[in-house]
């Protein structure tokens, strides 16, 4: 549900001067394409503009078109604190809920500015004044895409813009290979290709990029650490922060490891428990009809989409994977 029209949305933007542009913890290909196609598209329509991060991208999006112009808010808090309190739109990315910008939530609660929220997430929190909301759309980047074109502003779509989306829709479809990817996914494909982005020079950008510790930590995981649930098609994998420490962990490191084991017949359910200094941070994905979604929500604190969803827990890194064993049955 696309809730608000165009033109709600263009009538919001053309009475804003100054625009902040939000998106989640841990932000990733989506999260960041999304952003900055939006924070281009507004510098076009002469906003003064800044996309806000609650903490680090990782460095396989730094080459990303307005990357250097991001504020994080762990580095520089104050201001962006006073860009905005000063904004007079906010647009909230590619999130459904504040608690996926931590303590940033704390202080966009205060904020007076009006709230655009688009995103495709499953049941989205009740904050925001305006909604481009789908939870058909394989990417927030389709939804800015058809924002812009909605807005009538198609011409302004860029090779600096379409490589934004195109990231986005690449990476939040594992390489346009999800059930999320339909006929309408490679219609904007198209599109896109005709600024003259080179689709495999993008692939090569944030995924050939590996660090060598970042590889053997993969092949590590992969012949040490993956488990198989007896008796139950899952699979998945504890990390301890020793672990990932010996091999020189950097955020994003562990980004898509946990799909490998779908490539397992007859695997249905995919987790990955990271633990970090002050709680353990879960990946869940699955198959088919299996919600992941409703699972993250109802045991571990989070959400995300049917077949991806995430969440946290406070408890040790072993607790957490003696609960996630007892609950995951419930899913079969
Ligand atoms: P990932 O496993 O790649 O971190 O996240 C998978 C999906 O679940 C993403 O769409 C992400 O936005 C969502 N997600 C990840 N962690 C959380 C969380 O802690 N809470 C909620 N609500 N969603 C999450
Ligand atoms: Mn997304």
């Amino acid at each position: 549900m696309r809730k608000d029209s165009f033109k709600i949305l263009k009538k919001a933007i053309n009475n804003s001067k100054t625009i902040s542009i939000i998106t989640h913890w841990s932000p990733d290909g989506d999260a960041i394409g999304s952003s900055l196609a939006l924070y281009q598209f507004l510098k076009y329509l002469d906003k003064n503009v800044k996309v806000i991060i609650p903490n680090a991208f990782p460095d396989f999006l730094e080459w990303m078109p307005g990357s250097k112009q991001i504020l994080n808010f762990q580095e520089e808090e104050k201001k962006c604190e006073n860009w905005l309190n000063k904004s007079d739109l906010i647009f909230t990315l590619d999130f459904n809920s504040y608690k996926r910008i931590e303590k940033l939530g704390d202080i966009l609660v205060k904020t007076s500015a009006p709230k655009v929220m688009i995103d495709h997430h499953q049941q989205p929190d009740d904050y925001a004044k305006y909604y481009f909301h789908d939870v058909n759309a394989c990417s927030t980047c389709e939804l800015i895409f058809d924002l812009i074109c909605g807005l009538g502003a198609k011409k302004t779509i860029d090779k600096k813009i379409a490589a934004c989306i195109y990231t986005g829709l690449m990476t939040d479809t594992g390489s346009f290979r999800y059930p999320s990817v339909n006929s309408n996914t490679h219609t904007i494909i198209a599109e896109l290709l005709k600024t003259g982005i080179i689709p495999s020079e993008i692939h090569g950008a944030v995924y050939d990029n590996y660090s060598i510790d970042r590889l053997k930590l993969l092949g590590y995981a992969l012949s040490e650490k993956m488990k198989i649930i007896d008796g139950y098609p899952v699979a998945y994998f504890c990390l301890s922060n020793k672990e990932l420490k010996q091999f020189n962990f950097q955020k994003g490191d562990t980004e898509g490891l946990v799909n490998y084991p779908f490539a397992i017949k007859g695997i249905k359910v995919c987790a990955l428990f990271n633990e970090s200094e002050n709680y353990v941070k879960i990946s869940f994905r699955s198959k088919d009809k299996i919600d992941v979604n409703a699972f993250a929500r109802k045991y571990f604190n989070g959400g995300g989409h049917i077949n991806a969803a995430g969440g946290k827990s406070d408890l040790s890194l072993n607790e957490t994977e003696i609960n996630f064993i007892k609950q995951v049955k419930t899913l079969f």
